[in-house]
């Protein structure tokens, strides 16, 4: 593992990680830790675990099953980064629907590739929330000193003019001719230049990944943190945990070789939505008395519109995503502006050969603008596979759900006319490739939309170890405490009763924060 001092923050680092940090390079036996708690997945609500359990005086373990990059780590090309930043190569996908879904192996988890959009949901979604899982606390005057932290910590503020870009820039302007409200996206980042390229990695590490923030500065408070550890089981005794045991991974090829084992007092299990469930599943199906783990797999199904502009709009310039519009959310979806490489863009291009090509060169004189959507009537499954860790996805777009994607996309494109478009791209099957008027646009709210149509991604995961009042119908209580164990505790995006209908990562991290204050009480 190369490990190059490229920027400041990256010699802060190298300073706090020489003692406490365990790479790949250094694992040459099996071995056996012990801590009062061990941590599983260093992604936003695992980072932020481990740094408050470490402040509050514990001895913690971070464990992270992919490696740490630093800046000379990044590949501008997105599909060599997707290689080495994501599971199954970036290649996951649902079954049933299919639907690409992208979860990261790499120190700091999901926000290393993420955009760093940091969003409060709005009281209507944890009133929801509270009365369908039997919350007492979950609300947002309760979560509100949790957000208040994380984005005081992590410098969350609007995205400023200076590095907006006119990609983003153009979805102001159509939101304001629309008359719909919109505003500059709260992200995670300190001295953005706007490069656009949050997806493969911030070179300027101006985006706040957890392995410069929450990492750092668990490690300056006394934890330690082992990478290129995949963890297979979690160890247990009657009703409570005992630690966890696993395997070294070689960085990029999976492989695995020496064993380890690290006994701990409790176990936060925050390996992500989609790998905490086949974890407990490969753990004696532990923490299952409800037979939740794994079920109720939601998503926010998102769809994106590209449009081609008359005059240049550069859009690789600019925040990745600098504008949103919360106009909608009650109608069940939020716009975006978006940008990543061309070559994942290009998915939803018309053509092959020379129709592509021409597709490309107009690249300059596009913006892309995107809609997730809170899609909390279509429900899938986490299933564990025999002898693997990555899981098998089931999960079906509901037809209520297709009928706000459909909503969602004629407003994306009513949005580029009104911000001057010259054409869209819809990238959706059944429809015209390319549409000129306003008029033609209508059929994308239209039964002509069918889901095997779309083009769809999912990064946002939820609720497959949901929290519910009632052991009989949740994984967890509101503490992120297993309602069958008393000293297992699960802080990832799984955790989630819905879908919070906005950006997770904020809400993920807001929670984890909030159970690490009470474990550090507990232990
Ligand atoms: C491309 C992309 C862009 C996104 N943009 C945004 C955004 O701008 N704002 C936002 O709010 N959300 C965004 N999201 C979603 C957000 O990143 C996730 O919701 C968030 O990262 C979830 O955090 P987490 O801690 O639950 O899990 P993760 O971030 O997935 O972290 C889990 C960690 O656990 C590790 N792990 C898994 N299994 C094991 C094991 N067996 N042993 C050891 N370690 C293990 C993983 O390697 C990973 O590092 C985006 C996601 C993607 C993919
Ligand atoms: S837009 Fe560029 S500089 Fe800004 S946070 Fe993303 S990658 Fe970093």
């Amino acid at each position: 593992m190369s490990v190059t001092p490229a920027t400041a923050r990256d010699q802060d680092w190298l300073a706090a990680a020489r003692e406490r940090v365990s790479v790949f390079a250094q694992y040459d036996r099996s071995f056996q830790e012990r801590a009062a708690v061990v941590v599983v997945g260093s992604g936003p609500c695992g980072a932020v675990a481990a740094f408050e359990l470490a402040r509050a005086g514990h001895d913690v373990i971070l464990v992270e099953e992919g490696p740490p990059f630093t800046v000379r780590d990044f590949q501008l090309d997105g599909n060599l980064s997707m290689t080495r930043t994501m599971r199954e190569g970036g290649l996951r996908f649902t079954r049933g629907t299919a639907m690409p879904t992208m979860q990261a192996i790499a120190l700091g988890g999901g926000s290393l590739v993420n955009s760093a959009i940091c969003v409060r949901p709005p009281d209507s979604v944890f009133t929801r929330w509270a009365t369908n899982f039997e919350l007492e606390r979950t609300d947002r005057e309760s979560l509100d000193p949790h957000f208040d932290a994380i984005s005081e910590f992590l410098g969350v503020a609007p995205t400023p003019l200076e590095v907006q870009g006119r990609r983003n820039l153009l979805f102001r302007d159509g939101c304001d001719a629309m008359g719909i409200a919109s505003e500059p996206i709260e992200r995670s980042v300190r001295g953005c230049r706007g490069s656009g390229e949050c997806f493969t990695g911030c070179r300027s590490r101006a985006k706040q990944s957890m392995d410069v923030s929450y990492v750092p500065s668990a490690l300056r408070a006394g934890a330690r943190v082992f990478t290129s550890l995949q963890v297979q089981t979690i160890r247990h005794a009657g009703s409570r945990v005992t630690g966890i045991s696993g395997q070294v991974v070689t960085p990029f090829s999976g492989e695995t070789s020496h064993h380890f084992r690290i006994d701990a007092k409790a176990v936060v299990l925050a390996a992500g939505c989609t790998a905490t469930p086949v974890l407990l599943k490969h753990s004696d199906d532990l923490a299952n008395r409800s037979g939740q783990v794994g079920e109720n797999l939601q998503f926010h199904p998102g769809v994106a519109i590209a449009a081609v502009y008359p005059d240049r709009v550069d859009p690789q310039f600019g925040a990745t995503q600098g504008y949103q519009s919360l106009e909608y959310l009650d109608h069940g979806f939020k716009l975006e502006t978006l940008w990543a490489p061309p070559p994942l863009l290009s998915i939803r291009f018309p053509g092959l050969g020379p129709e592509l090509q021409a597709r490309f060169s107009e690249i300059p004189y596009m913006a892309v603008f995107d809609a997730i959507v809170r899609a909390d009537h279509s429900l899938g499954r986490v299933k564990a596979r025999w002898r693997s860790l990555d899981p098998i996805l089931h999960w079906r777009i509901d037809p209520r759900d297709v009928a706000i994607l459909r909503r969602a996309l004629h407003v994306l494109a009513k949005l580029h006319f009104a911000a001057g478009a010259r054409k869209i791209l819809p990238g959706v099957q059944g429809v015209s490739d390319i549409m000129t008027e306003p008029g033609e646009a209508r059929v994308l709210d239209s039964d002509l939309v069918q889901p095997s149509g779309l083009v769809l991604g999912g990064n946002h995961v939820f609720c497959t170890t949901r929290m519910h009042g009632d052991p009989t119908r949740g994984v967890v209580d509101e503490d992120g405490r297993c309602h069958d164990f008393e000293n297992l505790y699960i802080a990832d995006t799984g955790i989630f009763p819905q879908c919070p209908s906005v950006n997770p990562m904020l809400t993920g991290m807001a929670l984890a924060r909030r159970q690490a204050l009470v474990l550090a009480d507990r232990l």
